[in-house]
């Protein structure tokens, strides 16, 4: 099903300040500017980031000049909702139209007792996987962490639900994109605002090994997630380019010292499983001998195959074969299940379809 919206359009914009994409440390500077008691910064962050409010007119026990204020220097989410797919499994895929025209998806993932949320983190990518429909948009620019706000914001607004869990695994390499993705993450787990736990905030990536450090480095909170997709550089520098730059050992090893410098917390391996090119046993071995030391658990992820792509996804039989390879290791391996397929918009097939993004 395919329905245009348009529920929230920003008016032309002459302002700078999104509030929906400021920490909180950053609405206390906000309110000491203006000589603002501290006590209207915390108002003011939980009408955002609780009640998702940005209409300055109705956030409640703001002193009346510090609302008009706020009124002309802030601007409201400037995105609009384009259209909202459901898929028969109940996934629901969300296109969002950004200010500047760039469209971007979002993607509603139910589950009994949950429901996840996948956020993109750039106009397109330029990481060029190859079994990615994304990576054919080629990067078009980054989003700003108010946007990935909004994507929140728009798809609760227009679904009714909040997700539980997060999942930076949208359109975009999120390390590509570190600043604005990291001060998403401390928006939306921040205790005083959206309050999401670090345990159910999750970044993905394809393997940008200096992102890894930084995020050691600033304790970012959230999970890591590694797409790893192959066993051995010379299938990794043809399916995913950015192995060419940092090589499996090079990225092994962040992955090690992430786990150490954690204290031995899980990160989760991703693996797109293409027929042919990373399915045998021998991979499945190679595969337990990279991560058998590290506790890592194992989503593997039968390849969506979209048009235009030369790969294929493994028989059963094959995923049913590698899978239980990597269970006899002791490696806590699961088979992820296709959600959304129906509507293009599952794993690696997101690419804002009739959008405006295609030169
Ligand atoms: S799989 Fe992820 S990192 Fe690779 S091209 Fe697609 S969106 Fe980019």
């Amino acid at each position: 099903m395919t329905s245009p919206l348009s529920i929230v359009s920003a008016e032309p914009q002459t302002s700078t300040l999104q509030l929906h994409g400021m920490l909180f440390s950053e609405i206390e500077q906000l309110c000491r500017d203006q000589q603002i008691k501290p006590s209207h910064a915390e108002r003011l962050n939980a009408a955002i980031y609780r009640h998702r409010n940005l209409d300055i007119a109705h956030i409640e026990g703001l002193p009346h000049n510090f609302r008009h204020w706020l009124a002309q220097q802030t601007q409201p989410i400037a995105a609009q909702a384009i259209s909202d797919q459901q898929s028969q499994d109940g996934t629901r895929k969300f296109l969002f139209r950004m200010e500047d025209g760039s469209d971007i998806e979002t993607v509603h993932i139910p589950t009994a007792n949950r429901l996840t949320q996948c956020i993109s983190t750039q106009v397109g990518c330029a990481m060029g996987c190859g079994f990615c429909l994304t990576a054919q948009l080629g990067l078009k620019r980054q989003l700003r962490a108010a946007e990935m706000v909004s994507q929140i914001f728009l798809a609760a607004q227009i679904s009714g639900q909040m997700p539980r869990n997060l999942v930076l695994m949208g359109m975009g390499e999120p390390l590509h994109n570190y600043d604005e993705v990291s001060r998403f993450v401390r928006i939306v787990t921040d205790p005083k605002g959206m309050a999401f736990s670090p345990r159910r905030v999750t970044l993905s990536t394809s393997g940008i090994v200096p992102g890894i450090y930084r995020m050691i480095e600033e304790r970012l909170p959230c999970n890591l997630a590694v797409s790893l997709n192959a066993t051995d550089d010379a299938t990794r520098d043809q399916i995913m380019p950015i192995n060419r730059k940092y090589p499996l050992a090079t990225l092994m090893r962040a992955v090690t010292d992430y786990i150490a410098a954690y204290d031995h917390k899980r990160v989760l391996i991703e693996y797109v499983m293409l027929q042919g090119v990373n399915d045998s046993l021998a991979d499945a071995e190679r595969l337990i001998a990279w991560i058998n030391h590290l506790g890592c658990t194992i989503n593997l992820l039968p390849f969506n195959a979209f048009h235009d792509t030369a790969y294929k996804s493994p028989s059963i039989e094959t995923v049913s074969q590698f899978r239980q390879r990597l269970v006899e290791a002791g490696i806590v391996t699961v088979v992820r299940e296709s959600r959304g397929m129906d509507i293009s918009a599952a794993c690696g097939q997101l690419q804002a379809e009739n959008s405006n993004n295609r030169d």
